[in-house]
């Protein structure tokens, strides 16, 4: 008999969002009447620069990346005025938030969070068989996470901001704030969502240069979504370069693909692609705003590119999302994060309108 390590025993697998394959097999729904938004993926697609870049490195699929991804990193470096000594390259970011895990839990460590967050964060705790802690708030409310970090001397803060999936941002001075407080974990900003928060609220705009004077934070980016290449599992950590070279050693060799390198490296050179992502979304969210309003539920306040609905009794999340997905609208239930509430990522104009009627038939 096998025996696997005791911390598996209580990992539930990671629930990614339904792929629109599977609702064309069960549901025998025409795959252009499927309508996904449920992972946050940008909906205008990929640039078409990029796209045209990794089509031209088609044939050089044969030979490994390079490993020292030193013009990602020059990259990277120009576009946030750091180093490339500060940046290490992950299989998204998620492999980075592995690597940190690796690089500093046990047993015996614990690992703070808001009580609804990215659900990743409890996974690669997890594997560790370190303890997962939750504040009583989803939103990240420096009392509460001063409270717990100092009763409890986690190893890790994670601080998700916008949050994932409720929506919500922290206002970079108060990030700073607890970051000042917190000198003994390493203090995780996740930024997977910065670009929608920046164009919304400078307020809440946070950039790696931004907490670049603190030896314990690292600040995490992705170009899974607004730079819109998600299937090519590219992104970042920026933090002080000792920092960045402990992390170094988790990383297992040519860890994103030669396409994937280049994909990143195009994406960098087509801010427009972001900017035109980002105005398509500033205007299409208002529909959802305007949804919740007319038909009497709350949404939270949303800072990236979706948004959570949240019901009351009247309304029950699991009911809706099934009885959308018959239809062909896949969306993300919140049920297993203790929520009645759903989340939408903003589709195209086409996308929502789609949502919107089959969503007023059901109500
Ligand atoms: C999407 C997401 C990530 C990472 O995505 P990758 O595709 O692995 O880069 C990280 N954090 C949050 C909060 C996310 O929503």
């Amino acid at each position: 008999m096998i025996k696997f390590n005791k911390a598996l025993k209580d990992i539930k697998v990671y629930e990614a969002g339904k792929p629109i394959e599977l609702v064309v097999r069960e549901y025998g729904i025409d795959p252009k009447d499927v309508v996904k938004l449920a992972s946050n993926e940008n909906p205008i697609g990929t640039s078409p620069m990029v796209a045209q870049a990794i089509r031209n490195h088609a044939d050089k699929a044969h030979l490994y990346p390079d490993d020292s991804m030193f013009e990602l990193k020059e990259a990277l470096a120009s576009k946030y005025d750091v180093l490339s000594d500060n940046i290490i390259i992950g299989a998204g970011s998620d492999q980075v938030l592995e690597f940190i895990s690796r690089a500093v839990l046990d047993e015996n460590s614990s690992v703070l969070m808001s009580a609804v967050t990215f659900a990743m964060y409890e996974i690669y705790t997890k594997q560790m068989g370190a303890k997962v802690l939750r504040t009583m708030s989803y939103e990240h409310k420096y009392e509460e996470f001063i409270e717990a970090y100092t009763m409890r001397k986690p190893k890790i803060v994670y601080i998700c901001t916008p949050n994932n999936p409720t929506g919500d941002a922290t206002k970079k001075a108060e990030v700073l704030k607890m970051i000042g407080q917190m000198k003994d974990a390493i203090v995780v900003v996740d930024g997977a969502y910065m670009e929608y928060a920046s164009a919304k609220d400078s307020e809440y705009a946070i950039t790696p240069n931004d907490l670049m004077e603190f030896s314990h934070v690292i600040y995490l980016g992705t170009f899974s979504k607004a730079y819109g290449l998600g299937g090519m599992r590219v992104g970042y950590g920026i933090a002080q370069k000792e920092l960045i070279a402990q992390l170094y050693k988790m990383r297992p060799p040519f860890n994103i693909s030669t396409l994937s390198l280049v994909a990143g490296i195009e994406a960098c050179k087509d801010e427009d692609f972001v900017k035109e992502s980002i105005a398509l979304h500033t205007e299409q969210i208002k529909r959802y705003e305007a949804f919740a309003d007319d038909n009497g539920f709350e949404y939270i306040e949303s800072y990236t590119n979706f948004i959570t609905y949240v019901f009351d009794d009247r309304i029950d999340a699991t009911e809706i999302s099934d009885a959308l997905l018959k239809q062909g609208v896949i969306i993300r239930n919140l049920a297993s994060y203790g929520m009645n509430a759903i989340r939408i990522t903003i589709g195209t104009s086409k996308q929502n309108d789609i949502f919107f009627k089959h969503f007023k038939a059901l109500l």
